[in-house]
């Protein structure tokens, strides 16, 4: 089936009772046990409604089976620690989403697992590898530069020397990037951004071969993190739709990164559909779309990160991204607030990059509530 009938169609639920054609939800965490092999309990991520998102988004990705969690954070923590245990070795990217960051960096040294942060390149990735590593962890586009990584070298570099390769897949969706299909073994998402879709419910998956996700799964009753049934009708009801969504959020940024990129306030826009983007020839080849996260930044003048972000009428200043709404907001105020000013400018945040999340709305009136806000002050 085509990715567009896989979101409707893939997983769903019979329901007999009344030949409803939804998924019916069932919320149940006491069951019967006589002469049953295996009691449904959400904790033991083995109900019908999480097995009917797994499903979806596995053959959305191209992968055999998953884990379907109660966040993204969830999801990321709970595959890591799956798959390492104590003497054992993992290779990170340094641009890495705040939180996975936070994570290894204070949760691997307590049980002993070693790590290294390192540049994004294969080379980079290559000369990190010891002896003792099982995992290299990536994520592109990066959270906010929108840099890539070329996930086909990164994993046939990596299964040479029998080493898993993770990509964190949340930014580019299971509609505009593939990694199991160029190699890589786990895919994780935040469900929170594209897969909700609508800036309403928290959740996380990671979806794998038959093997990895069974291992994800004994270690995941453990921790615990699971997803209620509730939660999963609405994530299976939004996943109907995501084709349809990040179809009209890729589009609709690719339009506004061009007409940034003609602005003369505006000094650079980092979105991988521009030909000037360093990347872009990689997202062309492992890429289907260029996704809807674009950033920007403005030259020196009386308009400022801070008053667009409060001139902007319909686009909206908050954390958080992916939902059917376009929001706005400055990394070095938010997502990497916790690093210094000279972390930050390490890694090319800037005080004034801006970071776009572009919804489904027109893109003309997206455009315009730009425009306004970007017209100088003394012009007004
Ligand atoms: C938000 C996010 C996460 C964490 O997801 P939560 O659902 O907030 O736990 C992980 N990776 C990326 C790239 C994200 O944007």
């Amino acid at each position: 089936m085509k990715k567009e009938t896989q979101c409707v169609h893939s997983g769903t639920l019979q329901d007999a009772a009344t030949g409803g054609i939804n998924s019916p939800i069932y919320c149940s965490t006491a069951a019967e046990y006589l002469d049953r092999t295996e009691v449904p309990y959400q904790r033991y991520f083995n109900t019908p409604n999480q097995a009917a998102v797994v499903r979806k988004v596995a053959a959305l990705e191209g992968a055999e089976d998953g884990v379907l969690f109660g966040s993204g954070m969830a999801a990321i923590s709970t595959t890591l620690l799956a798959l390492l245990r104590a003497g054992d070795h993992a290779v990170l990217q340094a641009e890495l989403y705040g939180g996975t960051h936070a994570f290894v960096a204070e949760l691997f040294q307590q049980v002993g697992i070693g790590f290294a942060f390192v540049d994004l390149t294969p080379e980079a990735i290559e000369a990190a590898l010891t002896p003792a590593t099982r995992v290299i962890f990536l994520e592109t586009p990066t959270n906010p530069l929108l840099h890539l990584v070329d996930l086909r070298r990164v994993a046939d570099l990596a299964r040479a020397r029998g080493v898993l390769t993770l990509v964190d897949n949340t930014f580019a969706t299971p509609l505009n990037q593939n990694p199991i299909t160029l190699g890589v073994d786990v895919v994780l998402h935040s469900g929170t951004k594209y897969l909700g879709g609508h800036s309403d419910i928290q959740c996380g998956i990671a979806v794998t071969n038959g093997t990895l996700a069974k291992q994800i799964r004994h270690t995941a009753c453990h921790l615990g993190g699971s997803l209620n049934a509730a939660t999963c009708h609405l994530l299976e009801r939004s996943l109907k739709t995501l084709h349809l969504r990040v179809e009209r959020q890729t589009a609709n940024a690719g339009r506004l990164a061009a007409w940034l990129a003609d602005q003369p306030v505006v000094a650079r826009v980092y979105y991988p559909g521009l030909p000037s983007h360093p990347g872009h020839d990689l997202a062309r080849r492992q890429m289907v779309g260029f996704g809807a996260m674009l950033s920007f930044e403005l030259k020196p003048g009386d308009v400022t990160s801070l008053n667009l972000q409060r001139r902007l009428q319909l686009i909206r200043p908050a954390v958080s991204l992916g939902g059917v709404e376009t929001t706005i907001c400055a990394p070095a105020q938010t997502s990497h607030i916790k690093l210094t000013r000279a972390e930050r400018e390490a890694l090319g945040i800037t005080e004034d990059l801006l970071r776009l999340s572009v919804g489904i709305e027109h893109v003309d009136d997206l455009l315009a509530d730009l425009e306004q806000a970007l017209a100088s002050t003394s012009a007004r």
